[in-house]
């Protein structure tokens, strides 16, 4: 890997803190306290180009890695984590699998819309049964001529009210466990595709995570990514690039929980001193500074392998969990040195402390994170 960030690289990233700083640091604020999807950023984000980032720009991309998009979704999450996890979902759970697996036809159709942000896209695997045990799918898709019909529900399906394009998984062949699932890019106007609630979250409150119900869906064959029975194969490796995305967006509370506190402790007075000034402040704002540092050399590290296009699955993992209790500790540590002021929200903090909680727990728990690290160092 290379240590140096290319001048590329260096101008996407300072665009995005720009934009973060200039722009998202209010929306941020606001989203949360108003639970409204941040529409304002994601069109913005559009016209940066950073909803496209890693696509090639011969489908109205950016053109540019990802490397580059994890630095982008970094700056984003200090900001706001709400419009960071949106724009992870939309580029690396339904943008890429269209990207890396799907057909010419499939790319020419979905990717402009999507790099432009006229659709949004979704990642439709989690079932009420079916979360860390993925496998178990019960949606149902069934061949009708030259279509599909799918029938089922979905759990917890960011961006799922905005979307336009949906990466949906369903079994085909039942009785053929995880060979039995297969992957299709959906277009979310099809009749039987539906909304049913919202949910109402502890954190991340822009983002807008949906149960959604398909109801003898009509999906065209060509609509299928890769063969059938390759779904499962689809959605480990489109949650391999996926991890990246939210190792990056911990890194960004993790920083934002970081910088928080330095400004506070340098302000606040205790016993005569500011709070920077005791060595037990101190050593938290250290620890908090080395795991910052670690997490983002973990993601980057994972993002260059899969740019090289090597495997990642292992660096990914580590990089997400890592990452992920990084952004728990550094979030509340920074309550810790706010004191009764980080309870309030009246400062960032506390929102900080809420929103780090979901990156332990979406595309795979940490647990789920040990067991597929676990597997790739014993070689199972
Ligand atoms: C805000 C939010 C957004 C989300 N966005 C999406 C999305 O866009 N698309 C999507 O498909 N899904 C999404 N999810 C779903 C998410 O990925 C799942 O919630 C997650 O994978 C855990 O599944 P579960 O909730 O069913 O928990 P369970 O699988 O029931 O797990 C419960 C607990 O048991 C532990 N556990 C389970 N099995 C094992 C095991 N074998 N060994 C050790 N521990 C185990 C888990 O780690 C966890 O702590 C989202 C969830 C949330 C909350």
């Amino acid at each position: 890997m290379d240590l140096e960030l290319s001048a590329v690289q260096r101008g996407a990233r300072d665009t995005a803190r720009r934009f973060a700083r200039e722009k998202l640091e209010a929306i941020g604020v606001e989203c949360d306290r108003s639970h409204e999807f941040p529409a304002v950023a994601i069109k913005e984000l559009g016209k940066l180009g950073f909803l496209g980032t890693f696509l090639p720009e011969k489908f109205g991309g950016a053109g540019l890695d990802q490397v580059a998009y994890a630095l982008v979704v970094e700056e984003l999450a200090v900001a706001c984590a709400s419009t960071a996890v949106i724009v992870s979902a939309h580029c690396s759970l339904a943008s890429w699998p269209i990207l890396g697996l799907g057909s010419d036809a499939m790319k020419a159709r979905f990717l402009p819309k999507m790099a432009a942000g006229e659709w949004l896209g979704c990642f439709a695997l989690t079932e009420p049964q079916a979360g860390s045990d993925a496998a178990g799918q019960k949606t149902r898709a069934v061949r009708d001529g030259d279509s599909y019909v799918i029938n089922g529900t979905k759990n917890f399906i960011t961006n799922g009210p905005q979307a336009g394009a949906a990466i949906v998984f369903a079994m085909t062949a039942p009785e053929q466990g995880h060979h039995g699932i297969s992957a299709f890019a959906v277009e979310t106007q099809s009749p039987g595709w539906s909304v049913v609630r919202v949910e109402d979250k502890m954190g991340i409150h822009g983002a807008h995570s949906a149960q959604l119900s398909f109801s003898d869906m009509r999906v065209p064959r060509e609509n299928l990514i890769g063969a059938e029975g390759e779904g499962f194969k689809v959605a480990m490796k489109t949650l391999d690039g996926g991890r990246i995305g939210i190792a990056a967006q911990a890194v960004g509370i993790a920083r934002a929980s970081l910088e928080a506190s330095l400004k506070y402790s340098q302000e606040r007075q205790t016993f005569g001193h500011p709070l920077a000034r005791h060595q037990a402040i101190q050593f938290k704002l250290a620890d908090m500074a080395v795991n910052v540092d670690a997490a983002r050399w973990l993601t980057l590290n994972a993002a260059a392998l899969k740019d090289a296009g090597r495997p990642c699955t292992r660096e990914s993992a580590m990089a997400k969990l890592f990452a992920a209790e990084t952004a728990m500790k550094a979030a509340t540590e920074a309550v810790q040195i706010h004191g009764g002021y980080g309870y309030t929200r009246e400062f960032k903090v506390e929102r900080y402390f809420r929103d780090a909680k979901i990156t332990e727990i979406y595309e795979g728990t940490s647990e789920i994170q040990r067991l597929v690290i676990s597997g790739q160092v014993l070689g199972h």
